[in-house]
């Protein structure tokens, strides 16, 4: 097909689900997408996070390959060398976390959290946080606040209440001796990456403990290397009962995960499933991207590197930004307006962007963007956000 051709099939097939933007890509290369005229553009949405590794990586490449031709499909009720290969990987990041459950998506590991703290509990009730993204399914999304998400498929799931994020008041209200888990992000992704605070994080685990109550971390967007460690908890000296992971876990291979702590009971033979969860296939491609996240130091880099942009991005003086914000390179521009203009004005000069509520610009560049390439990135920001504000919509 030509790119007309492609354009006009997914025009007339799509769902109707997405915004779609007029650039075809058909290939990548560490932070940077080609398009079908094999124009570059620097990648700083990463698929929502999920190409921490950057794009093609060969180890994760040749280990798919390689898998590919001997077993990609095996239930967990068999045993598997690549399976194992990961689960002495993953039972071993978080002291006190040796399970792990498998599944295919972000939504899916919520769902599976959810499920687990009210087995395991015993009680049906959930805490979340407001601006908090969990995902889309009937659980995940009843974990999920915003409206725009939930309105026209309601009723949910009962049993959920939302508190302010970083309101420590609010969560001693909400925590009863009926709730059985407490589920947020420490960084706030989809809802505009606010960070919690040290104190805030500590107090959820407190007050989670007076009342039997498990705390469920969703990692799902801030984990694999994202805010300078491993996991974005680990910057809080706290341990969650629960850490959801996808995106970023398989090194683009679709795959979720659970990593469940010694707290949580009663996960017996039947209770939940997954059919794809823990293939072959993506377990090997996820052996394969954790080992070069650690063999590359991403987390470090990432630290260093957030560091680095976040600097630069305070030195822009500009009228239209409120605040610069984040953790690694999980970073936030706030605008004192609405952003879709600047992100369309950033993609028509080869930058891609994403927007965090409605007034923030979110940049999740692979871990493995190159300093000049931030440089670039800056430079770019720095004339849309300075130089071209007349053209904006104001
Ligand atoms: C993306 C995301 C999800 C949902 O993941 P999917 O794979 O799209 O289902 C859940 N939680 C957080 C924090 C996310 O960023």
């Amino acid at each position: 097909m030509n790119a007309d051709q492609i354009i006009e099939t997914e025009s007339r097939h799509t769902s109707g689900l997405y915004t779609k933007q007029p650039i075809i890509f058909v290939r990548g290369s560490g932070a940077s997408l080609f398009d079908i005229n094999d124009v570059e553009y620097l990648d700083c949405n990463s698929g929502h996070g999920v190409a921490n590794l950057g794009h093609a990586h060969p180890k994760v490449a040749a280990a798919i390959a390689a898998q590919s031709t001997r077993l990609m499909t095996l239930f967990e009720t068999f045993y598997n060398d690549q399976r194992a290969e990961l689960m002495n990987l993953m039972g071993n990041f978080l002291p006190g976390m040796e399970r792990v459950f498998f599944c295919n998506s972000g939504t899916e590991s919520v769902e599976a959290a959810i499920k687990f703290s009210r087995i395991s509990s015993g009680r049906s009730e959930v805490v979340a946080a407001m601006r908090g993204f969990h995902g889309r399914t009937m659980g995940s999304l009843s974990a999920t606040h915003n409206k725009k998400y939930r309105e026209g498929f309601e009723p949910l799931v009962p049993g959920f209440n939302h508190v302010p994020f970083n309101n420590i008041e609010a969560l001693e209200k909400a925590i009863t001796s009926e709730t059985a888990a407490l589920i947020l992000e420490v960084v706030q992704g989809e809802g505009g990456v606010y960070v919690a605070d040290q104190a805030y994080v500590q107090a959820a685990r407190r007050i989670c403990d007076e009342h039997g109550t498990l705390l469920i971390i969703d990692e799902v967007q801030s984990g694999f290397g994202r805010t300078g460690k491993l996991f974005a908890i680990q910057h809080y000296d706290v341990m969650p009962d629960l850490l959801c992971c996808a995106k970023s876990l398989a090194g683009g291979v679709p795959m979720g995960a659970v990593l469940i702590g010694s707290k949580v009971s009663n996960l017996n033979p039947g209770a939940h499933g997954s059919t794809f969860g823990g293939n072959p296939l993506a377990c090997a491609a996820a052996v394969a991207a954790l080992t070069a996240i650690r063999e590359e130091n991403l987390a470090e880099e990432a630290e260093r590197k957030g560091k680095y942009l976040i600097a630069k991005l305070q030195a822009i003086h500009s009228p239209l930004i409120r605040e610069v914000r984040g953790l690694g390179l999980m970073v936030g521009i706030e605008l004192k307006q609405k952003v879709q203009p600047y992100l369309k004005a950033l993609q028509e000069k080869h930058v891609l962007a994403l927007s965090a509520g409605l007034v923030t610009i979110r940049l999740l560049p692979p871990l493995v963007i190159t300093y000049a390439q931030i440089d670039h990135l800056v430079e770019v920001l720095e004339e849309v956000l300075v130089g071209g504000t007349a053209g904006f919509g104001e």
